[in-house]
Order: C-alpha cells, then structure tokens, then sequence
C-alpha cells in the first residue's frame, strides 16, 4: 500500500509561510494498494489538489472510494473542489457514519446549497453511491476495512486498512477515552483498550495529536487527543510507526517540530523502537508487508455494514440518576435523537425498572440512593436473564478520581463510563454508539424453559460428537433432492454449539448456538420457515447471513423425543430465499420424523435403523 498526505491540518485551513513545511489543508489520506485500488480518507481542503493531481495522471475513469470519519467540516470541506466528483463516467463510493437526523446525501448536500455553492451534489457528473455504515468490516476492492467507533462529540468512525500485507490505521477525531491518559502514562483499560487493539500492530498510525499534554486542561471533552496519548496508546500496541497529525491551526511548523522531537524522547526513553513523525502534506510511504514478523490480520469473515434495522428507534433508555441537573440534561440529549427514555432517582427501582423493561441503554449515576451505581450494575448482571446480561450499562462518574476507583469495568459488569463534566454533544454520541452496536445485533434465541433436561436428554443420546452414518446421510441427500437446496442438516443443539451429525453440503461439524437458527426452532418448539433472512428482523444481521455461508432462507423441523425434549432439528438452508408450500411442509415434517427414529434407534453404529 502507498499512502499519501493531503491534508494533516485540524479545525481549518491554516495556509502561511509558517505552515509550509507540516501544510495548511484539512484532513485527506490517499490511500492506493499494490493492484490499484484507491481509497481516500477524508476530504478536507487537502482533496483539492488530489482531484487535480488524479485526473492529471492520465488514469480514467478516475473512480474510487471515499472513506469520511465523520462529518465536522474541517473533514468535508473539500469534497465540492474534487473534480473527480464532475465528470461523468467516473464513479465514487462515498461511505461515513450512519447519523440520525439526515442520511449523509443530505449532510453533505448541506454545504452545497445555492446559498454557499454554485453547485448541488445533484448536478455532479460522476456516478456517486452513498454508503452509511456502522462499526464493523467490510471490503473495499482488495482493501479489507475495519470501522471503530472513536471518541469525539461528532458520531466518528476510526479506519482500519489492510492490503498488501500491511495494515494502516487512522485515527481522527478521537480524545482519550480516560482523560487520565492524556498525559501519556497510566494503565490503558476498557475502551482505550479497545482502541489499542484497534491499531495492533500497525504498519503505520496516523492519529489525532491536536494538542500537548500541557494544553490539555482547558480542552477537555473537545474531542482530540495529545501527542503524548497517541504515543502511549500506538507504542502499547506494538505499532511500528506513528504519524502525528490534525496539527492545531496554530500550531506553527516549527512547534510542529517541538512536539515531534519531544514524543521521539520519550518514545526512546521508552525502550521503543516505533518511528514517530508529523505527518506533513505531500509525505509519501510505501508499505510493505512485513517480513521479520507475523502481522495479525484481521480474522473472521469480511461482513458488509448494513442499514439499520427500523426497530432501531424503537430502542429505549433506562436513567438511574438521582441528580435532577445530570438527568435533565442525559433526557434532553437522548430524546434530541428520537429515542425514548425514563428515569429513576434511587437504586433499588432502577434495578426493578432494568429487570421489567428490558431497555436497550442504562446509564447509571455512580452515587445513588439505596443500591449505588455499581450496586445496580452488578445486580442486573446477577438477577437479570440472558439478555441482561449483554445490556450495555454506562456508568457517570463526578470525577476523574471517582472514575478510577470503580475499577475494572469487567468488576461491576459495566461497559463504558462518562466522566462528569461532559457536554450534551459528547453525551449524545456517547448514546448513539451504544445504541447502534446493540441494533446491529441480532436475536439471539431464548433458552427453552426445561434447557437442563433438554440437554441431559441430548446427552443421554450419544450421538453427539460421533462419525458420520450413512443413516442419517442418506436422509439429508433425499432431502436435499426433494427440496432443490444446496444444505441440509441435522443439527443437535448443545448448550454452547449446535453440532451437526448429518450434513449434506459443504459444512463445518458445529456452529456457535447464538448464531444458530436452529436454536430458534427448538426454544419454540414448532418447524421455523425463515423465508428471506435479510428481511427477517431476527436474522438480519446474524453472521451467517451477513457473512458467509450467506443464509437466506432456512427451514427446521423440530426433533421432540418421547419425554419432550426438542433436541435439535433437520433443516434446509439456501442462498437464494424461497418460500415452501403446505405440500413441502408436509415432506419436511416426514423427514423430520425419519431422523427422529434415527437417533432413538440404539443397534449397533452403522445398522440400519428401526
Ligand atoms: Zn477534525
Ligand atoms: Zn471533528
């Protein structure tokens, strides 16, 4: 991957003969892999010139990707100047981070209105397609790309690009998630962990440096962070080299160079070898995939972003604040983005209200009377079924101070924290993060009611993790004959797995159970015929369907033995969706009745059954 500087400027445009060297445009990456692929990151004042320089390499059509972290201006500024955008033929994939209020057409149609420029993102000549997403990982022609949530007051995603064997990561906007860490030391926990992992192993980082440790008091929650965090943070997670950049507008080069040849020191001092500069325009890199170490690459499946399911803003938040200020304010912010939420003022009807109204959101005030914060956190956690388990709990801690002495977050079994004082803004994304991780979800199946017998019966089976038998194979392949589709399964559902004895199509031997659907069939105990699984708000998202082995349609007959138990099922699954007649059910039904014989039948393995 060759990566280019465009823009390295924060907030805006600071061009001067003070700022030659580190320039003066906002933020714009060029990012081009080995085979051609371009991806640009942001479109600050810096994408410009890389309109002109592109259409000026003879390459056409110039089309590629625009990568936008979020959309403050000093990010967007740009795009109306990117002739690219006005000729036709070429074509642009635009993605950014899904919003509330307006798609991200409008937001960007915004800045282009009559009344601030001559031309509307309508009369563009270029095809554009606009692509919202969340966090998650998606592929960009050979270019693997993984979004994360940053920490800034705008809804901001952080990119992860991997090609070539190198992986580059920017990072921009984003404040410390601990302020603590602001001044470069102190543990790295929670999200700040998170955001380490984030950047692991990185060929190169390229990350907010806006301001100096010693700056850093009168800019708390303005959403950026100081060099000597990005420092700390890229030399925990063993990346190799790290470029400083969103330079202050009044920063001139030669502070620039202040800062660098500080963080260097005590980069040094560390013991580290991670290269350190400010990223300046017209810096050119070439990565390469390295070869004295093993880089880990993103595992799992790429899966694309997909919209929001409209159940989304049917979300709900539940406040435990007893703190009239703080709850007024959290109400104002929540319900400004259209989501629904009530408030209780003590401990012990927070935990009541957690455990009845199932909300998608708790925010927790640490001090509460009865059951503090904690208290209530590690109750819903306790006393709450499966679901209340996976709620995400904020907790809002007074001060710094208070923030550390909660501990781990993994103690008290909360996910996140808000340190007082924070603007409505910071709140408002806060919210919005978490609540676009849970709608991204997808259902997970309930436990049955009698689960432990359930299994105790599976058990009793002893079929589980046995070879493959003809048996049951050659009721799979009749199925899939009689049906046209390319899987079928007997699927058992253990407590953790389901794990299939019988698979016709290129198959794993087991599955998770919370991305099973047969575990769905089973908890309700009647065939499930899932007729087009991205139109179903239960499997919309499931990894199965958003990633490979891409399911779109999925149907399972329950395997209920004499004393009742529903052990697992035989299903048919399909990439295409399709629909099955009463006829067809009826067949399904028969098979399933088949397979049950099979497994109560107890000769000798490889007999014919009963
Ligand atoms: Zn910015
Ligand atoms: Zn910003």
């Amino acid at each position: 991957m060759r990566v280019r500087f465009w823009g390295t400027r924060g907030s805006i445009a600071t061009p001067g003969e003070d700022t030659v060297r580190y320039g003066g445009n906002t933020s714009c990456i060029e990012v081009q892999s080995a085979s051609g692929t371009l991806l640009l990151i942001d479109c600050g004042t810096g994408i410009r010139a890389l309109g002109d320089h592109l259409m000026a390499s003879g390459r056409r059509p110039v089309s590629g990707h625009l990568l936008i972290s979020h959309t403050h201006w000093d990010h967007i500024q740009g795009l109306p100047f990117f002739t690219p955008l006005f000729v036709p033929g070429n074509e642009w994939d635009i993605y950014a981070p899904q919003g509330f209020e307006q798609s991200l057409q409008e937001t960007l149609a915004g800045q282009m209105q009559y009344t601030y420029f001559p031309i509307t993102l309508d009369e563009l000549g270029a095809t554009i397609r606009y692509h919202e997403i969340v966090e998650g990982t998606f592929r960009v022609g050979d270019i693997r790309v993984q979004a994360q949530y940053l920490n800034h007051p705008a809804l901001t995603l952080g990119y992860r690009l991997e090609a070539d064997g190198a992986a580059v990561v920017y990072a921009c906007d984003h404040e410390p998630h601990s302020r603590s860490l602001a001044g470069g030391s102190g543990s790295i926990d929670g999200h700040d962990r998170r955001h380490a992992e984030f950047l692991a192993s990185a060929d190169l980082v390229i990350h907010d440096a806006q301001y100096t440790a010693a700056e850093y008091d009168g800019k708390k929650g303005w959403g950026h962070s100081t060099a000597e965090y990005a420092a700390e943070i890229a030399r925990s997670a063993g990346v190799h080299r790290l470029a400083l950049t969103h330079h202050d507008p009044r920063r001139v080069d030669a502070a620039v160079d202040r800062i660098v040849a500080a963080v260097r020191q005590r980069v040094a001092a560390s013991g580290s070898a991670m290269e350190v500069f400010g990223a300046a325009e017209g810096l050119v890199i070439e990565l390469h995939a390295g070869t004295d170490r093993h880089l880990p690459l993103l595992t799992g499946e790429v899966t694309q972003a997909a919209p929001l399911p409209s159940a989304f803003f049917e979300r709900t938040v539940l406040l435990g604040a007893a703190d009239p200020v703080l709850a007024a304010s959290l109400l104002e912010a929540i319900a400004a983005d259209g989501i629904h939420a009530t408030v209780e003022t003590d401990g012990d009807r927070t935990l009541a209200m957690a455990l009845s109204a199932r909300p998608s959101l708790v925010i927790l005030e640490q001090h509460l009377p009865g059951m503090d914060g904690p208290a209530v956190c590690r109750a819903i956690r306790s006393q709450g079924g499966e679901a209340d388990k996976d709620v995400p709990i904020i907790m809002v801690a007074d001060r710094e101070r208070n923030a550390a002495d909660l501990g781990d977050a993994g103690d008290a079994g909360f996910s996140d924290w808000l340190v007082r004082p924070f603007s409505s803004a910071y709140m408002r994304t806060r919210v919005r993060s978490w609540l676009l991780r849970t709608a991204c979800r997808w259902q997970k199946a309930p436990l049955p009611p009698d689960e432990e017998q359930r299994l105790a019966a599976l058990h009793k089976l002893g079929v589980l993790d046995t070879a493959p038998e003809e048996r049951f194979d050659r009721l799979t392949r009749l199925a899939a004959a009689i049906f046209d589709v390319p899987t079928v399964l007997v699927s058992l559902v253990d407590r953790d797995r389901q794990w299939f004895k019988s698979g016709y199509g290129d198959q794993p031997r087991e599955t998770p159970r919370e991305m099973s659907f047969c575990a769905h069939a089973v908890a309700n105990r009647v065939p499930l015929v899932v007729a087009d699984a991205v139109q179903d708000e239960r499997f919309a998202e499931n990894p199965m369907v958003i990633g490979d082995p891409r399911v779109r349609f999925y149907a399972g007959q329950p395997l209920i033995l004499p004393d009742g138990s529903c052990v697992g099922t035989v299903c048919l699954v399909d990439t295409r969706p399709r629909e099955l007649d009463e006829t067809q059910k009826g067949l399904l039904a028969d098979i399933g009745e088949l397979v049950r014989r099979e497994l109560l039948f107890t000769g000798a393995p490889g007999a014919p059954g009963a």
